[in-house]
């Protein structure tokens, strides 16, 4: 539209050029004729063509510079608008896209919402971690220890555990700081056993500031870090000083009554025995008078029933004997000197020279004459040889030569015993009861006795911190074997009450 108006006006332009011309030109002519001017037609036409030239040029040069004015206005206005559309052909395009990614208002909201609440969780999530973790604070005693094993901090419950300021350990060695040097192997035991990622709960005797010990239950847990790389360890204590203080004086005091009612026990039996013998005495006395001189104003069966009446009472001397050498034994405890254990064997020999002989046993002395010497009470030794060597020669097989070997060596700070036999050898699995008080596996028609010799030999051995045990097998032979410390700790008599369970771990190593 604008470029059709445009072309109009130049075309109006130029005809009203023309004409002006003509009517220039017909006024120059018109002139010339009034006023009578004298020149030729031709002449008169080339002055009058020339000036009305000349005026047309300057009209046409005016109406040229502003119809190219009007151009240029014209060609800028296009160009700009070109400049514009083709912007607003990019923003359509980029609101597209727009449009696109968002696809609908009410998503948007929606999703904005979810976004809030989630905040506001991670807000309410935070606040309580917070406030859980500030309860820990105020509940548990605890620490961080690094990988490198250095305090990383601690709490204040810790530090009042310990009565140390966070200043004075941070960054220090846990174990150097804390823990006693006698717990310092359970430690490095426990950093090992950490490694598995595994939490690890241990008893550990700390260090306080002022150098005196607190007992602590301690639970060790590795913590991970994002990448679940070992960040650091947590280190929870609980602090059972007063626990451990209170349970030691219940068992101290619960000993202490298990003592004396130990030693009650004992001196009853003491007493007892000793003091029943006496009318046993009499009634032997009595029975084998009755026996010797007046044994005609009897009858058979009187006869029969007296000797029923002795026998029994023998039995009882010998069971009233044994308990009161039992006592005795429990009861007085040891009285440590230094013996030479062969010499012992040889005055047991000695002493059963006649059942040896009778029985026509061997007897094999496998003793290295080095290690003879130990510190023992020597009666009480010598009563342990008499039984065992004793019971081989009275559990002997009844077709074949008894065979005992005694040997002695040195092991480890201990004098091992053994006393072997070929005799009738007994179930293993009474391997322990044979070491209780009247305890027999076989009959008293068949072999005499009380069943109190092992309860006897146990408790002496017992009261040497040693052990005994034994191994047999029917019918092939038994073997005892004795542990016994070649030294003894100064000690009071009643020693002897801490049983041998304390040495059982000590006897496993040989
Ligand atoms: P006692 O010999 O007086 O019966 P002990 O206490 O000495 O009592 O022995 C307890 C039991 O152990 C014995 O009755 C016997 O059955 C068994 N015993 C002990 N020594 C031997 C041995 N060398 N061989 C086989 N059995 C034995």
């Amino acid at each position: 539209m604008t470029q059709v108006s445009l072309r109009f006006k130049i075309a109006l332009a130029l005809v009203i050029v023309c004409l002006l011309m003509i009517l220039v030109d017909e006024f120059i002519v018109l002139y010339f004729v009034r006023n009578d001017v004298p020149v030729n037609l031709t002449t008169q036409l080339i002055t009058s063509g020339i000036i009305s030239a000349i005026i047309t040029s300057i009209f046409a040069f005016i109406s040229a510079s502003f119809i190219v004015k009007k151009i240029n206005s014209v060609n800028k206005f296009n160009q700009s608008n070109a400049d514009l559309s083709q912007d607003f052909e990019e923003l359509s395009f980029l609101l597209g896209d727009l449009k696109q990614l968002i696809p609908n208002k009410h998503e948007i909201k929606l999703n904005l919402d979810k976004i809030s609440m989630s905040a506001k969780q991670i807000i309410e999530n935070e606040l309580r971690l917070e406030n859980f973790i500030d309860a820990l604070d105020r509940s548990l005693a605890y620490s961080k220890i690094s990988v490198d094993g250095n305090l990383i901090t601690a709490n204040e419950l810790f530090l009042d555990v310990l009565d140390y300021s966070l200043f004075e350990i941070k960054e220090k060695n846990f174990c150097n700081i804390f823990i006693d040097s006698s717990d310092h192997e359970k430690y490095f035991k426990l950093e090992e056993e950490l490694s598995s990622g595994k939490t690890i709960k241990k008893f550990l005797r700390f260090r306080k500031r002022d150098g005196s010990l607190a007992q602590i239950n301690s639970i060790f847990t590795p913590v991970f870090d994002a990448n679940s790389n070992l960040d650091f360890y947590l280190n929870i204590c609980i602090d059972v000083t007063n626990d451990v203080h209170e349970r030691e004086r219940i068992i101290r005091e619960f000993s202490n009554r298990l003592l004396r009612s130990n030693k009650d026990l004992e001196n009853f039996a003491y007493v007892a025995s000793h003091d029943l013998k006496e009318p046993l005495r009499k009634i032997l006395i009595y029975g084998e008078e009755l026996q010797e001189n007046c044994s005609k104003n009897i009858n058979d069966e009187g006869q029969f029933f007296l000797g029923k009446i002795i026998d029994a009472s023998n039995r009882m001397n010998n069971l009233l004997s044994d308990l009161l050498d039992f006592s005795r034994v429990s009861y007085s405890g040891p009285n440590f000197t230094k013996v030479n254990t062969l010499d012992l064997i040889n005055e047991v020999l000695n002493d059963l020279s006649i059942s040896i002989e009778n029985n026509k046993a061997i007897i094999d002395l496998a003793i290295n004459t080095e290690c003879l010497n130990l510190k023992a009470d020597r009666s009480q030794l010598l009563r342990v040889f008499q039984n065992l060597i004793s019971n081989s020669l009275k559990y002997r097989k009844k077709d074949i030569t008894p065979f005992i070997k005694i040997s002695i060596e040195d092991c480890l700070g201990y004098k091992v015993i053994s006393i072997e036999d070929n005799g009738i050898g007994f179930d293993e699995k009474y391997k322990d009861k044979i070491f209780e008080q009247f305890q027999r596996l076989h009959g008293k028609d068949e072999y005499s006795g009380t069943g109190m010799g092992l309860a006897i030999v146990k408790k002496i051995i017992e009261n040497h911190e040693g052990k005994i045990e034994v191994s047999s097998k029917q019918n092939i032979g038994s073997v005892f074997k004795i542990y016994l410390p070649n030294e003894q700790k100064e000690e009071s008599n009643l020693k002897f009450l801490n049983n041998g369970n304390d040495s059982s771990e000590k006897f496993s190593l040989l």
